[in-house]
């Protein structure tokens, strides 16, 4: 771990002087914000508005962010729900999230040219979904019941694929061969808790195949690392990231679980409550994989202005990830 002092951009300095650096602090998690998958998939859609024209569509949000949807919508992005909604022949974008194979097949049928911004990382879990339905086994995928990325994982074998959302949906799994299970996951679980949910299914089918490599992508993972290092130092951690943001809201719970007295999940500065501050010297500040870091500067000046000036990024390890954009843009970036 590695604790440097944080250079508070000069917009959001310390902006009353009543700072009291020994009682009021805060410490903000590194690494924090905008992971490979996300950037790649942001930059995808701006790649593809400048390079063919506005409007390009996108199937579903393209990262879980509130700020990221209106900003792409400003520059011309439409977001739909379904492939259905995208006029023939147009450009649509997938997701980050990433989709099931019958949106692909809905999507050739309706001559649409497609960008696939779904995260390598996902894809990864997709072929593992693939290869073990292939083998014919039953694949338990731990993850969120509704959530895009479960849909689209489950879409690859939907006969060889059950829903394992947390440990309550474990009684209910049914296979049928106890020495054929395998055990997927969504990527941006909280470890802890699908470690916990793993053991209780092994507890039922003790000869459960693990997957080849961690599902869970290295950003929920640093990101959960980095969280619980500034949370057991802090009285209240203020997590950046959108309702609907998976990784985001894991970093509230993982924060909680790491000690820390209170935790809130807000989409910008203008959702923390004054109360929240009451008695609180040391404030802890992250953000999820989705969320860009205006967001993260924003809450520091709203600190700041409250005498939170003392500001100390905490680095729990360095990440270098980075992703190319989708192929399809790619090639036609280059021509
Ligand atoms: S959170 Fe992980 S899986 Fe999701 S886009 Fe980012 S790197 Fe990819």
């Amino acid at each position: 771990m590695r604790a440097v002092p944080y250079a508070v951009p000069r917009s959001i300095g310390n902006m009353t002087g009543a700072a009291t650096p020994t009682t009021r602090r805060v410490l903000v998690a590194k690494p924090r914000g905008y992971c490979a998958g996300v950037d790649r998939a942001v930059l995808a859609v701006e790649q593809a508005l400048e390079r063919y024209g506005a409007p390009i569509y996108v199937r579903k949000q393209i990262v879980h962010n509130t700020h990221v949807v209106q900003t792409l919508e400003k520059r011309g992005a439409i977001f739909v729900e379904e492939t259905a909604e995208v006029p023939e022949g147009s450009i649509v974008v997938f997701s980050a999230h990433g989709v099931s194979p019958a949106v692909h097949e809905e999507a050739a049928k309706r001559s649409l040219r497609t960008i696939d911004a779904t995260c390598p990382l996902v894809t990864k879990v997709h072929k593992e979904a693939q290869r073990f339905a292939k083998d014919d086994y039953d694949i338990l995928l731990i993850g969120h019941e509704g959530h895009e990325e479960v849909e689209g994982t489950a879409g690859e074998a939907p006969e060889r694929i059950q829903l394992v959302d947390g440990l309550d949906g474990v009684r209910n799994v049914q296979v049928r061969d106890p020495s054929r299970v395998v055990w997927l996951s969504q990527t941006t679980l909280s470890v802890d808790e699908t470690i916990e949910t793993v053991d209780r299914l092994r507890e039922r089918f003790p000869d459960m195949v693990n997957p080849p490599s961690d599902d869970i992508c290295y950003a929920t993972q640093n990101r959960q690392v980095a969280v619980k290092e500034i949370a057991r130092e802090a009285d209240l951690v203020i997590v950046v990231g959108s309702d609907n943001s998976s990784n985001s809201k894991r970093l509230v719970e993982v924060a909680l679980d790491a000690g820390a007295a209170a935790s809130y999940l807000v989409d910008n500065a203008g959702f923390i409550r004054e109360e929240w501050l009451e008695g609180v010297s040391t404030v802890g500040v992250t953000s999820g994989a989705s969320v860009p870091e205006e967001l993260v500067e924003g809450v520091l000046a709203y600190l700041a202005e409250r005498g939170y000036g003392d500001v100390t990024e905490v680095e729990a390890m360095a990440e270098k990830v980075h992703f190319a954009l989708p192929h399809e843009l790619r090639r036609d970036l280059r021509s």
